[in-house]
């Protein structure tokens, strides 16, 4: 790693003139009704390190942004690197960690609101709680805000499956049951390989935590040791705006948004402590209408109708609005100005791209141009701390157009090693070696990284070129206020100068979320595994029989592609018969039969060998495969 140049010194002073300085609220309002902090540090009972104090020590309170981070990013850094045990109002607590386990303290028990990232901080987060408050109310229920994993995860911490299974405690959960449990596995499964690689790259999960390297993850600390995920799938879906449950004796009022931050979302009211959430629709950052890390784009549209929807049936009355990520916002007046700003920041950013789209600008050219105006812009909540305007703008546009932006040389392009081939070939090694080492001497960092990405690709061996690009990356990254930037330029740097490093991907598939996942949604993870050419001319057809589910379904691979049906076959060369995960773990490694078969796991009727061919057929994910070099 190497120091900030005196140009990005320089472009880091200057941003501070973009941003309101002067506006500190958020230092208090982020420590409001603290009962124990995690600054330092969190262990569970038994010693185990949950939240480590020692990561960010070096973000101090009082200390200036140093040369090689934003000052925008800091500041977040400053403010969401606390963490602890929070009383929100009377009633409302949460325990603030990468993704905040919020507890509501109803007469008659307590309802947990998302479940935090794994299933020792959920448990360690409610005894904390009862601790503390001497609470000892049993938990009556659990709401999962929206599908992505950091809010169900831990929900074997705060309650017990038999206790789901039997009835007494409700999951409560936006969209249907089949519906929630697609989109919450399904997202993170069917391209989980490569999301846990692309979420190491944009999450800095490779990079040491340092001002040369990664500075929190802006929405959250990222601080955290902690692995154990799992899932329970939800037991009463919410489809309907204005749907009411009544749990622990409190009233709680949902408006379904779906198609927003995830594609299963709801917001929630309770009359009884004027107190709201929009889930992941409004926290203090922007957020992604594009994850980097790989998902579908999402609806900025959307975002902006539902908050608005929000303000209409409860903006008069909320008296506090609280997040599953950052802290909460307090005040009428506050919340209303709150979900007003950034239901017009995702509508801005909507309609300026689509309205210079309809110009025939393509992603890139609007999202060049496209700035907030000032009322929106220089609200630190709409700062961009996990979404990014550029990358937001190019969402908007892609949503609506999809991957072509009209420029019929990209309709059928050279691929990007030939294109570099003979970019090089034509100007000469030598030639652009020296202008990037003139456009980084300059301080022109984005010419730098385009110029000598020529080189690189054309030889990946080059290490000089190499050094070269690895040096614009990092001061590229280092000028960046949205942290997976950051974190994408600087593991870019890292990993040209020492290679790929074995990954600390988060992999969210499980016994779990296997369990869980619909058997159709287990037969698209299966068939995306088949390596098309050489299952072209091979005939596998097997029936597999779910004993968990008692479903009957087959199987079959012919012209290179796996198809799947409910229902039974006779002409089949198999079957095999046994509980769902063992099926699945069967056939996502039919090279491991043998093993499973023995081991009771699984009955087979028929012709075993099916299975041999099946695993010839089957290819193998290996995500640590190179993103800066070809
Ligand atoms: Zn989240």
């Amino acid at each position: 790693m190497k120091p900030a140049t005196s140009f990005t010194a320089e472009v880091n002073r200057a941003a501070l003139d973009r941003y309101a300085m002067d506006d500190v609220a958020d230092f208090d309002d982020v420590d409001r009704g603290l009962i124990v902090g995690f600054e330092n540090g969190w262990r569970a009972d038994d010693g185990k390190l949950l939240v480590d104090g020692d990561q960010l020590a070096y973000v101090a309170d009082d200390a200036a942004a140093p040369d090689t981070v934003n000052p925008s990013l800091w500041r977040q850094s400053q403010l969401i690197k606390r963490g602890g045990l929070y009383e929100v109002v009377p009633g409302l607590y949460q325990v603030r960690l990468s993704a905040n386990l919020t507890i509501v303290d109803a007469p008659e028990g307590l309802v947990i609101i998302d479940t935090s990232t794994s299933v020792e901080l959920a448990r360690a987060g409610l005894q904390l709680f009862r601790r503390e408050l001497g609470n000892d109310k049993p938990v009556v229920a659990v709401i999962y805000t929206h599908t992505h994993f950091d809010h169900y995860a831990g929900v074997k911490g705060v309650v017990d499956e038999v206790d789901v299974r039997s009835g007494e405690i409700p999951i409560i959960a936006p969209g249907t049951i089949e519906s929630f449990d697609k989109h919450a596995i399904g997202e993170n499964v069917i391209i989980g390989g490569a999301m846990s690689r692309r979420m190491a790259y944009t999450f800095g999960m490779l990079l040491p935590h340092c001002d040369c390297g990664r500075v929190t993850v802006g929405l959250s600390a990222g601080n955290e040791r902690s692995s154990q995920i799992s899932y329970i799938s939800p037991t009463d879906g919410i489809t309907t705006t204005g749907d009411v449950r009544r749990l622990g004796g409190w009233t709680f009022e949902f408006l379904y948004a779906p198609d927003t931050e995830a594609p299963e979302e709801f917001h929630i009211w309770i009359p009884e402590i004027k107190a709201l959430t929009c889930a992941e629709n409004a926290n203090h950052a922007m957020h992604n209408i594009q994850t980097l890390r790989g998902a579908r784009t999402r609806d900025a549209r959307n975002f902006a109708r539902y908050i608005d929807e929000t303000l209409v049936r409860w903006g008069d009355d909320a008296a506090v609005h609280w997040g599953p990520h950052t802290w909460p916002v307090w005040g009428n007046e506050n919340v209303v100005n709150f979900l007003e700003s950034h239901r017009d920041m995702y509508k801005y950013i909507h309609d300026q791209s689509l309205r210079l789209a309809n110009q025939g600008l393509d992603e890139y050219e609007a999202a060049e141009i496209v700035e907030l105006p000032d009322a929106i812009g220089k609200k630190w909540y709409n700062r961009y701390y996990h979404g990014g305007l550029h990358h937001n703008v190019r969402a908007v546009i892609h949503k609506e157009f999809g991957y072509w932006n009209g420029d019929p040389a990209s309709i059928l392009p050279l691929l990007p090693v030939e294109h570099a081939k003979r970019h090089v070939d034509l100007i000469g090694r030598d030639t652009i070696l020296a202008e990037g080492r003139r456009a980084i001497e300059s301080g022109d960092y984005r010419w730098a990284v385009q110029i000598l990405h020529h080189l690189v690709w054309a030889d990946p061996d080059d290490a000089e070129a190499k050094g070269l690009q690895a040096d614009a990356y990092e001061q590229l990254g280092y000028q960046q206020e949205v942290p997976q930037y950051r974190a994408i330029f600087l593991t870019a740097a890292q990993e040209l100068r020492e290679g790929v490093r074995r990954g600390q991907g988060v992999s969210t598939a499980n016994t779990d979320t296997i369990m869980a996942m619909p058997i159709g949604l287990l037969f698209d993870f299966v068939a995306v595994h088949i390596i098309g050419e050489r299952a072209a001319d091979v005939d596998v057809r097997i029936n597999c029989m779910f004993t968990d589910s008692d479903s009957e379904w087959t199987m079959w691979v012919r012209h290179g592609v796996l198809n799947a049906r409910e229902g039974h076959v006779d002409d089949v060369q198999l079957t095999l018969r046994g509980p769902k995960p063992a099926i699945a773990q069967l056939l996502l490694q039919p090279g491991r039969a043998a093993e499973l078969i023995a081991s009771g796991a699984v009955a087979t009727d028929g012709d075993t060998s099916a299975l041999e061919t099946l695993a010839a057929l089957m290819d193998v994910f290996d995500t640590r495969f190179n993103l800066a070099t070809p």
